[in-house]
């Protein structure tokens, strides 16, 4: 089967190509041409005129959707979430577990890992990201105190056994103690190191980066805040050029005037956008858990019995589509935020991110208002269900 899909413009997203015609065989790129410099090629052709063609968007930290959480770790949880992605322009993620009792986190990573290489219906789990347990008590957010641990390569280990070595990326606060000796060994295995959770000052957010910190966790969210006789580890995360950083840009995290500085100071090649979403995304207003804790959604925002803004309804399409909004760029310089950086950062630009012959055609489509009006996984059109009480300011 040969389709051919045409659009407007294609944004690899290195560089962009207009009158764009993608020829997908067997769910695979066979050839990216510009009509301007070629016949069109011969196949099934699929217009879409004035619409974009940009890669799957990639989530490195999301918890669930859909009314699923990924820490249940079961095959019909990773088959739910990922047919919610697939309608919401997303065709990877990190399945992003929660702070929780050793026995149930080891059960969840242990769950998640051996669904990592099965086949699965929608976006794929590319890997695993631990937030928790080697949180700050004081910047815990939606985290159980009681459940927080102290770093030790001894803990560090207890997990990456239990997940079989899949897990990618993890968030730690790197000023507690046994920190930096953590972070440095999961460094040496290959997980990235994300800052955040944390209360760190610049200095010890700076030993985090020389241990091997790469990116930090929902800038601005669960940090301590700025102050301009001692920056913190918002200092380090906003001005240290080789650093990455997430944002949760759904309007209610982060004001649009704090978007437009960490747009400043990240930039197209360090800025991520995440959502850090759980189980109620795409649902309605209720009660809802975020690993083992309760939470209350109205009006798409997500409350803990102690008033702590806790994940979010965030869509990562929504996301893209609020930071263009909020910063005023164009999408060609926002897609690689949801798409090329976070695969950049996890060391999986080789598999997803981007759109070149050979990879999975995994493609989003945007109309001309940036509103996600299709996605194709492995080359087949999946529909898209309108998002739903999301806020975009
Ligand atoms: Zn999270």
């Amino acid at each position: 089967m040969r389709t051919v899909l045409t659009a407007s413009q294609l944004f690899t997203p290195d560089r962009v190509v207009l009158q764009p015609a993608v020829v997908i065989e067997d769910g695979v790129i066979a050839e990216i041409v510009s009509r301007r410099d070629a016949p069109l090629p011969a196949g099934r052709h699929v217009e879409l005129p004035d619409c974009t063609l940009a890669p799957a968007l990639f989530d490195v930290h999301i918890h669930g959707s859909g009314g699923h959480d990924l820490m249940e770790g079961t095959a019909s949880v990773v088959n739910h979430v990922g047919e919610f992605l697939a309608r919401r322009g997303v065709g990877a993620y990190l399945a992003t577990t929660m702070t929780a009792p050793m026995d149930v986190l080891l059960r969840s990573l242990s769950g998640l890992a051996k669904l990592l290489h099965a086949p699965v219906e929608g976006a794929r789990p590319h890997g695993i990201h631990i937030e928790g347990p080697f949180l700050s008590p004081h910047k815990r957010g939606a985290h159980a105190a009681h459940q927080l641990q102290t770093p030790s390569v001894a803990a560090f280990d207890r997990l990456w056994q239990a997940a079989e070595g899949k897990i990618r990326l993890m968030t730690i606060a790197p000023e507690l103690p046994g920190a930096l000796e953590t972070i440095a060994h999961a460094t040496t295995l290959g997980v990235r190191v994300s800052l955040g959770h944390s209360n760190a000052v610049a200095a010890e957010a700076q030993a985090g980066v020389r241990a091997g910190g790469v990116t930090a966790t929902h800038t601005f969210n669960a940090m301590r805040a700025f102050d301009h006789r001692e920056p913190g580890i918002l200092g380090e995360v906003l001005t240290n050029d080789n650093l990455y950083a997430e944002m949760i840009c759904d309007g209610l995290h982060v004001d649009p005037a704090a978007v437009r500085l960490f747009w400043k100071a990240k930039g197209k090649d360090r800025a991520l956008l995440v959502t850090d979403a759980m189980s109620a995304t795409g649902m309605p207003d209720g009660t809802y858990h975020l690993g083992e804790v309760e939470v209350r959604v109205k009006d798409g925002r997500c409350i803990t019995g102690e008033d702590t803004l806790a994940g979010s309804t965030l869509t990562l399409e929504r996301a893209v589509r609020n930071f263009a909004a909020f910063t005023g760029a164009p999408l060609a310089d926002v897609i690689p935020l949801a798409t090329r950086n976070p695969a950049r950062m996890i060391g999986l630009e080789g598999e997803v991110g981007s759109l070149a012959p050979g990879r999975s055609a995994d493609i989003a489509v945007f109309s001309a208002k940036n509103e996600l009006v299709e996605t194709f996984l492995r080359g087949e059109p999946r529909g898209v269900t309108a998002a739903q009480a999301t806020f975009n300011g």
